[in-house]
């Protein structure tokens, strides 16, 4: 069980959903203010060089036309010729600042900018630009000037509502389509976050069924995003574990009745001995080495069985350099009595220089089982050959032929696997548990190699195991 309780701010949920949310504000907030901004400065730029061109041009036209300005005939005479339209004020100052021009009053309402007309009579030139109330108020003074003396005042004021409306209605358009994008936003977010935790919530269930034991548990979802990946890999890795446990599950099944059997036996003749008091000297040796039998069966399975749990717990031995030709020899030295009782002829052509990385442990399990089994799988007059030689690809190949019985074409896929037997009865009485070729299969494959069974033409086996040389 997991100590670990969900947070509300740790949960994945809330850092997407606030991480979405911060990066929508910030995107509407500029999109509110700085793209308004930049309008309205484009506007104000465009304005301000208007009313200052209209300025310049009035006071360019005053100067060249007239050489004093003192009468207002002489100045509406200009600007008639000029024609200036588009701007709301005109007002017209000599250099005294009395109006000479002023079409629309202007000058007569209240804040007319006297101040800057007597600063524009002392040379100073001045643009100003304002946006208020929702229109472009632009203002421009400059002074008249001819043969280098200031003999008026030229002041140019425009009013445009019509782009301060458009400003605005762009405003609150932009303001109308941030509250939709905010809206939906939230919406997609919610149903983002919905199927997403929807999804997290079905494999977080199914860890929960697995961890409390149901490994048929399945997973099934439908797309072909990450998390549909993830259930697909969490549904092998449960197919695996199913598989595990049904291995381990028969395992344990079939050592317990290997272990049983050759007890039974022993429970059996030991009972006979003890309730039979008239009973044979004789008969009593007889039982007696058969228990001692029993016995010996007993340590043999327990030793494969020992065997297989280090090869699955994967212990790494010291490797070392081993000549598989020695592990031969000694093998063949130990079985020789076997096969002469057996009838069998044991032969063998080895070639020097078969060395491999292995510890001679595990050589001598690989090579044993495979002898033995030649041996004990065979028929009376019957032969086995081991050939050991290095290929050009410069792979060890140890091959075990034997003339024996044979392996069944629907039996020889499973021979490699724990406590199969071909011939139950054949295999328990040559003293067989079903877990030499198991060892034999996990010690090549733990040293990298490979290891084949054909049943050869006319009958009998061939166990072939291949490792890659070492040259010593
Ligand atoms: P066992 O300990 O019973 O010999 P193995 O795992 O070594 O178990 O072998 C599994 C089965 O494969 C044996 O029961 C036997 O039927 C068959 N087998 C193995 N080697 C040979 C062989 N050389 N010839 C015929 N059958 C064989």
């Amino acid at each position: 069980m997991s100590a670990r309780k969900l947070r509300f701010f740790s949960s994945i949920r809330t850092k997407f959903a606030l991480t979405y949310f911060a990066v929508i504000a910030v995107v509407l907030v500029l999109v509110n203010t700085y793209f308004l901004v930049a309008s309205r400065n484009m506007i104000f730029r465009s304005k301000q060089a208007f009313v200052q061109i209209q300025a310049s041009l009035i006071a360019l036209n005053l100067g060249d036309s007239l050489g004093m300005l003192s009468a207002e005939e002489d100045v509406l005479r200009v600007m008639e010729q000029l024609d200036v339209s588009g701007i709301t004020h005109i007002v017209i100052t000599d250099a005294e600042a009395n109006v000479l021009y002023d079409p629309d009053g202007n000058s007569f309402l209240d804040g007319f900018p006297v101040d800057s007309i007597t600063r524009t009579l002392e040379g100073v030139v001045k643009y100003n630009t304002s946006f208020y109330n929702g229109s472009f108020s632009s203002s421009a003074f400059t002074p008249v000037a001819s043969k280098g003396e200031i003999i008026g005042a030229v002041y140019v004021h425009d009013e445009d509502r019509e782009q301060g409306a458009i400003l605005l209605d762009m405003q609150s358009t932009l303001r109308f389509i941030s509250i939709i994008i905010a809206g939906l936003s939230v919406v997609m977010v919610a149903l983002i976050i919905w199927s997403v935790m929807r999804r997290i919530t079905s494999i977080f269930n199914a860890i929960k069924s697995v961890r409390e034991g149901q490994y048929s548990y399945r997973i099934s979802m439908s797309g072909s995003d990450e998390l549909a990946l993830l259930s697909d890999e969490f549904n092998s890795l449960t197919d695996r574990l199913r598989e595990t446990e049904e291995i381990r599950r028969r395992f344990v099944a079939d050592a317990s009745h290997e272990l049983k059997t050759p007890l039974t036996s022993i429970r059996l003749l030991t009972d006979s001995i003890l309730q039979n008091e008239g009973i044979k000297r004789e008969t009593v040796h007889e039982f007696i080495s058969d228990i001692g039998q029993e016995a010996e069966r007993l340590a043999r399975t327990t030793g494969k069985l020992m065997t297989l749990t280090r090869l699955d717990s994967h212990v790494q031995d010291d490797i070392e350099i081993v000549d598989i030709k020695e592990a031969v020899n000694a093998t063949l030295r130990m079985l020789e009595p076997l096969a002469v009782n057996n009838g069998l002829l044991l032969e063998s052509d080895l070639e020097d220089g078969c060395c491999i990385m292995a510890t001679e442990d595990s050589v001598h399990q690989v090579v044993f089982n495979l002898i033995e089994n030649a041996i004990k799988y065979n028929k009376p007059d019957g032969s086995v050959f081991v050939r050991l030689m290095v290929e050009e690809d410069k792979t060890v190949v140890l091959t075990v032929d034997d003339r024996g019985v044979g392996v069944p074409a629907e039996d020889l896929p499973h021979i490699f696997e724990r406590f199969y037997r071909v011939d139950k009865a054949r295999s328990r009485g040559a003293g067989g548990s079903g877990l030499g070729l198991s060892i034999v299969w996990d010690t090549v494959q733990e040293l990298g190699g490979k290891v084949t069974a054909l049943r050869r033409v006319g009958g009998g086996m061939r166990f072939q195991v291949r490792f890659d040389l070492v040259e010593s």
